[in-house]
């Protein structure tokens, strides 16, 4: 039975490049499970696009002394570069700023207003005497009242991550110009997440599923009591509000990136020439899985459920696999601090499927996890190119060399060539669990320890030693290692697409890996075996105190 599989990933602001904690937080997981369902034969929907809005973008605009849609339109075009480089395989990766959006974000907000999920409120809101103007929440920094970070935002706090109101902040300031800010009366519409307590508390208990982090995280929201939320603000950049008087209001950055799912959709839709055809992705026996960092946790499993509640008659999610942080080199990762490694800059220089393996092999799934360019350069040479890299080469030059370019005859197989098959497809079964549940780390190690075992075999075998004396021994040997990477090139290929494809290639087979299914293909005595290239290229050592000292060098972060 086909699945129908939607996928949606954080959308990045478009205010600064993305960086590794991006890659290893949402889209490398996401693209992996995407990649992992079409092998399985199921209809996958994966979308995410720049989040052109907010005040991100404006600060960053000011900053610049440009407009915010040329800092938008500048870092939506480099994070379509990284994707091709990298291999993340959205099925639509758009931006905010299409009418499209506007219009779907536009029925939302109308729908749960005519059914007063939304109401009008006069509130005090930050003005700055200095610069004259209201000021939304990231415009004002101050002291967190939970942890007392001395830098948390008039939305949230980086360092607990608890989100605030900007009331909620001591010692509160300007960030433009630091002045303190007066409150002033502005009217602005509610969500009444209040309202939703019940049903959201209900909905949660049924998710036991989800992660622990992201459980834990969404019950404390629960159980402090929903609060409604104002969900527009006072600024000129964003989708405006479709109602008289708030002509210089515009809605809330975050309530508009989540209906973004919902509108990419709709959008793909409309690419794909049938304009219902997003329906199968957010309608009956359909799952939705939302993939991103933990920061974000409250915008996926509290606001868009209450949203789509209110909305009516489309999927909540299934699943939101929310990971925990990477850190660089032992240190938290700062974009403002410029403590950071960026993926275009990586990607300049090195290729994608060595990023792809690290970061899913020390994915923050269940804590916090590291990335150093000491254990980045041994995971490759150690890893990659010696274990699983120089098995492929052996085998595969071997069988160029000694068996006519093509795959031996075995004859009959003995039982150590026996016990290595099973073992592929027991660790075919084991990934194939592992992925269903998003579980990449434990995934991708059971894949490595198959490519460890048949480098055990193959150096028990030495076919090399044997070819003269007694060819057939040979062959079996070779043959069955031809086999098992016959195997791993299907098990790697939602971490390691390049250096799977190339092997499917070298291997013999025609067209691609996906068009082969996730089932383990024969392996035919006889087929044509492709000249053999490396599937991975061994890192020299210097790399590692060279590009540690660049980390922070580059002058293109700026985040804000
Ligand atoms: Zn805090
Ligand atoms: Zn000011």
């Amino acid at each position: 039975m086909n699945e129908h599989i939607f996928i949606g990933v954080a959308w990045p602001y478009a205010n600064g490049p993305l960086h590794l904690g991006h890659v290893a937080g949402a889209y490398l997981p996401a693209d992996i499970f995407a990649r992992y369902h079409r092998l399985k034969g199921n209809n996958v929907l994966m979308v995410s696009g720049s989040d052109q809005h907010g005040a991100p973008i404006t600060i960053r605009a000011e900053q610049e002394s440009t407009t915010p849609q040329n800092i938008a339109d500048k870092y939506h075009q480099q994070f379509i570069e990284c994707w091709e480089k990298l291999g993340i395989s959205f099925d639509l990766f758009t931006t905010t700023g299409t009418e499209n959006h506007t219009q779907v974000t536009h029925d939302v907000f109308l729908t749960l207003l005519d059914k007063e999920y939304i109401y009008k409120e006069k509130t005090l809101q930050a003005y700055c005497p200095e610069c004259q103007r209201f000021l939304p929440d990231r415009y004002l920094e101050g002291t967190c009242p939970y942890c007392g970070f001395t830098e948390a935002r008039g939305d949230q706090c980086d360092d607990c991550g608890k989100p605030l109101n900007p009331s909620d902040l001591k010692n509160i300031r300007c960030r433009l110009c630091s002045a303190t800010p007066q409150f002033k009366s502005s009217e602005h519409f509610f969500l009444r997440l209040s309202s939703f307590q019940d049903e959201l508390t209900r909905w949660v208990k049924e998710q036991t599923h989800w992660r622990r982090n992201v459980l834990s995280t969404t019950w404390k929201f629960l159980d402090e009591g929903l609060r409604d939320r104002s969900i527009t603000r006072d600024l000129d950049w964003g989708v405006f509000v479709p109602q008289p008087g708030f002509e210089h209001k515009r809605i809330y950055v975050w309530i508009e990136a989540v209906i973004g799912y919902l509108s990419a959709s709709k959008e793909w839709a409309k690419l794909q020439g049938d304009d219902t055809s997003w329906q199968a992705f957010w309608e009956n026996g359909a799952k939705g899985f939302y993939f991103i960092g933990k920061d974000n946790i409250f915008f996926h499993t509290i606001i868009w459920p209450a949203m789509l509640m209110g909305y009516g008659n489309l999927n909540l999610p299934y699943d939101v696999p929310g990971n925990e942080f990477l850190t660089i080199e032992g240190k938290k990762l700062s974009t403002s601090r410029n403590w950071a490694i960026w993926l275009y800059d990586y990607l300049e220089r090195y290729d994608p499927d060595p990023l792809r393996y690290f970061l899913t092999a020390n994915m923050p799934e269940t804590g916090d996890s590291d990335f150093s360019w000491h254990e980045f350069l041994r995971r490759n040479n150690n890893e990659l190119v010696a274990t699983y890299g120089n098995l492929a080469h052996r085998v595969l030059t071997f069988a160029y060399r000694n068996f006519n370019r093509a795959v031996p005859d075995p004859g009959e197989l003995d039982e150590s060539s026996q016990s290595l098959l099973n073992e592929a497809k027991l660790t075919s079964g084991a990934v194939d669990k592992l992925l269903y549940r998003c579980e990449f780390k434990g995934a991708i190690k059971a894949a490595m320890s198959l490519a460890q075992e048949a480098n055990r075999y193959l150096d028990e075998q030495a076919p090399w030693k044997t070819i003269k004396s007694e060819p057939g021994n040979s062959a079996k040997s070779v043959y069955t290692v031809l086999s098992v990477l016959t195997a791993l090139k299907t098990i790697f290929y939602a971490f390691l697409p390049f250096s799977s494809e190339k092997l499917h290639y070298f291997l013999g087979f025609d067209g691609n890996v996906v068009e082969q299914g996730w089932t383990i293909q024969d392996l035919p005595p006889g087929q044509k075996i492709r000249q053999p290239q490396p599937l991975f290229v061994k890192l020299d050592e210097d790399i590692v105190a060279d590009e540690t000292s660049r980390i922070g060098s580059l002058k293109e972060s700026k985040g804000i």
